[in-house]
C-alpha cells in the first residue's frame, strides 16, 4: 500500500483591483451576469465569465425552471455558449460569482461537481489548463486549472 498525496495551490486576493486588468475586467462581467440571472426559485444569483483565446468574453448566469431538473448552472451556460458560438477557442480563464438575498457571498464562490466536470472536458479539448477565479467578499481565488477543482477527474480518454 501506498499513500498519495494531492497538492492544490491557490492564489489567494484580498480585492479585485489586485487581480492584473484582463481579469479585473472577466470577474466584473460574471457579477454582471449575476444581477441577470434567472433564479425566482432559488433566489441564488451566479454569474460566470469565459476568457477565450481569441479575447473574446463570453457570460452566463444560471436559468432555472418550475421543474428544477430542467435548469443550468451559470458556468455551463457561459462555457457551452462559448463552445456554440466559437467551436475552435479554447478558453483561457473562467470567473465566477454568486450572491444570495444578503448579496455577494462573503466566501469565494465554488462551482457544482458537473461544471467541475464540464471544465476537465474543456481543457482536455483543448489541451490547456483553464484559468478559474473564485469571487468572495473576502477574497478572491484563483486557481490554475480544473484538476484543482476536481483532482481524479473521470475523463474522456477512460473511453478509448
Ligand atoms: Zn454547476
Amino acid at each position: 500500500m501506498r499513500i498519495k498525496e494531492l497538492k492544490i495551490l491557490i492564489q489567494e486576493y484580498d480585492r479585485i483591483e489586485e487581480l492584473p486588468d484582463l481579469e479585473q475586467k472577466l470577474l466584473e462581467k460574471a457579477r454582471t451576469a449575476a444581477e441577470n440571472a434567472y433564479a425566482p426559485y432559488s433566489h441564488f444569483n451566479v454569474g460566470a465569465a469565459v476568457l477565450l483565446e481569441n479575447g473574446e468574453i463570453v457570460a452566463g448566469n444560471n436559468q432555472e425552471n418550475a421543474d428544477f431538473t430542467d435548469g443550468l448552472c451559470a458556468e455551463r451556460v457561459a462555457l457551452f455558449y462559448a463552445h456554440a458560438t466559437y467551436p475552435g477557442t479554447a478558453v483561457k480563464a473562467i470567473a465566477i460569482t454568486a450572491k444570495n438575498k444578503n448579496g455577494f457571498l462573503e466566501e469565494p464562490a465554488q462551482p457544482c461537481g458537473s461544471c467541475r466536470q464540464v471544465m476537465v472536458e474543456t481543457e482536455f479539448r483543448f489541451k490547456k489548463p483553464i484559468r478559474i477565479i473564485l469571487d468572495g467578499k473576502n477574497g478572491i481565488q484563483v486557481l490554475n486549472g480544473a484538476d484543482s477543482l476536481l483532482p481524479l477527474a473521470f475523463k474522456p480518454v477512460a473511453l478509448d
